[in-house]
């Protein structure tokens, strides 16, 4: 890597400075410097600048990764890929690349229990907290409980706004407990709320032609689904159970 003419250098320490929120100095520190002659000081002014970047950023992902609840290992290095089909992998090495989170875009993972889904899609979860994502990975019973009480405390509107400032939600186990009128209704309005505003990702032991066990009413199965699978990445796990397989060895 050559060294970067004064002017990029300049240029990159404004921009620098204004992601600090220090818009005087990024108008006038590179200004100044190269002005007076001081083309090395503004190097060495770079070369601070970029570390606080590192820094920031990775405060940022620590910060974020302790807020997410993603369970710690399961990531895409401890996942063995070679036993899912070709396709899918692609799905989910597109999916970590955090591109669907532009488009609002939403991950359903279906499949047996056992054959990888919560694994897959906390791994994708660990990778866009790296990138500096917001994430928060959350057993769905363990949401509709907090969705209800807070309903409870005529709270909603704030839990509902607290869950909006994350990118990205991962329920997990959808449709794992019965659910009663409420607790539908809570999962609904939740669902609605993030309809092409803000992804999810959702893992389910059913298959959408069981979906009528989550949401009872037909009508509302079908409006739920519609609206999940109008912009969603489809992952089957179509494979044997990873524990099975491995009692069996
Ligand atoms: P599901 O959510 O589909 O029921 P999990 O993701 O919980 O399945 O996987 C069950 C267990 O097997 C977990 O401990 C998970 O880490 C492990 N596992 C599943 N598939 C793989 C795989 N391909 N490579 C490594 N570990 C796996
Ligand atoms: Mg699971």
């Amino acid at each position: 890597m050559g060294a970067l003419q004064i002017a990029d250098v300049r240029e990159d320490v404004a921009r620098l400075a204004a992601s600090f929120r220090t818009p005087t100095v990024a108008a006038e520190l590179g200004k100044r410097l190269v002005e007076a002659g001081h083309d090395e000081a503004l190097r060495l002014v770079h070369d601070v600048f970029l570390a606080e970047a590192d820094d920031r950023l990775q405060r940022r992902v620590d910060r974020l990764r302790r807020a997410s609840n993603l369970p710690p290992g399961k990531t895409l290095d401890t996942f063995d890929l070679t036993r899912l089909p070709r396709p899918l992998v692609r799905k989910i090495q597109d999916l970590a690349t955090g591109r669907f989170l532009d488009d609002a875009a939403n991950g359903l993972a279906f499949g047996l229990p056992g054959t990888g889904k919560t694994h897959v899609c906390a791994a994708i979860g660990h990778a866009l907290v790296q990138q500096g994502h917001s994430v928060l990975f959350i057993p769905t019973f363990r949401l509709v409980q907090d969705l209800l009480a807070a309903k409870r405390d005529l709270d909603l509107p704030r839990a509902l706004r607290k869950l909006d400032n994350f990118e990205l939600l991962i329920l997990d186990d959808i449709g794992y407990v019965k659910q009663d009128a409420d607790e539908i209704e809570v999962l609904f309005t939740l669902m609605a709320e993030r309809y092409e505003r803000r992804s999810m990702l959702i893992t389910s032991n059913l298959v959408f032609s069981q979906w009528d066990r989550i949401f009872k009413n037909p009508m509302t199965t079908a409006a739920a689904i519609d609206r999940l699978v109008h912009h969603s990445v489809i992952l089957e796990f179509d494979v044997d159970s990873y524990r099975t397989k491995k009692a069996k060895k």
